[in-house]
């Protein structure tokens, strides 16, 4: 059964009360499967867990951005409170176990914050000190998932450092960067630093791109974990 929070004009969270809890690791996701009428067979698609699994694993928050034309999300996005939900998983290898030393760059374009925010609420329930850079790339900054949490969070904890690039609002004075995320963003919130892990989510253009960024900056390959919405 869902309860169905707003997160953006265009997006949710569904958060669901596993019948038979697994336990998941923060970056991993669920497929969700839905009864459509236009398809014979229920069509089932990825969602990743945007909650953390401390202290209870037994309940999933998934985030979903309505995809224009698509055939689940806008479904799901219309979900009403107490609707039921079937729920596969969890799977996926794009995970933060928890013992991640030293400084970490998240970078997240829309949908793509969502695993990354259960990585950074995991952070925070283990009481980290390692600096984290979450970079957030969203239209606006109304369309960027969790904002007034993250912007809680960034005040309360000097290791989590928050970066905005907001692509499609010239005017919002809310953000770091009026453009997408390129090698001079990275640059400059990384200053001297070099990241002992990052982790990249979302459309796969950004993801190629900021990964090659990266290791034009001379962050190495094995350090980069990606996770490609197509
Ligand atoms: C590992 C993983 C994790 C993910 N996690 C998330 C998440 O946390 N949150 C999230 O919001 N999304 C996530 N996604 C994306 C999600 O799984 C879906 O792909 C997304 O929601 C779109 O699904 P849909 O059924 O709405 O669209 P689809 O029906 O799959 O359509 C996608 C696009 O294709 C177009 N299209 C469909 N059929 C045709 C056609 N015949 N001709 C031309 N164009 C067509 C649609 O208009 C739409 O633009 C994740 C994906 C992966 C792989």
């Amino acid at each position: 059964m869902a309860d169905v929070i707003d997160e953006a004009p265009d997006a949710v969270t569904l958060r669901l009360q596993l019948e038979e809890p697994g336990g998941f690791l923060p970056g991993q996701y669920y497929n969700v499967r839905l009864e459509v009428a236009e398809r014979q067979r229920p069509v089932q698609r990825a969602y990743s867990v945007g909650s953390s699994p401390v202290p209870d694993p037994s309940v999933i928050d998934l985030g979903v951005r309505e995809v224009p034309g698509g055939l689940l999300s806008p479904r799901l996005v219309g979900f009403r409170t107490g609707q039921c939900l079937e729920v596969r998983g969890p799977y996926g290898r794009f995970t933060w176990t928890g013992e991640e030393a030293g400084p970490v760059l998240l970078v997240g374009a829309g949908s793509g914050l969502v695993p990354l925010m259960s990585m950074v609420r995991h952070a925070v329930h283990r009481g980290r000190s390692d600096p984290v850079w979450l970079i957030c790339s969203a239209a606006t900054y109304d369309h960027a998932f969790y904002r007034d949490e993250l912007a809680g969070l960034a005040d309360m904890h000097r290791w989590l450092r928050l970066v905005h690039c907001i692509t499609r609002d010239p005017t919002e004075e809310r953000a770091d960067y009026h453009r997408r995320v390129d090698k001079a963003v990275l640059s400059e919130c990384l200053g001297e630093t070099r990241p002992a892990r990052a982790y990249l989510c979302g459309p796969p253009a950004m993801v190629e791109s900021v990964a090659a960024a990266l290791v034009d900056l001379g962050v190495g390959p094995a350090v980069i974990a990606t996770e490609k919405y197509d």
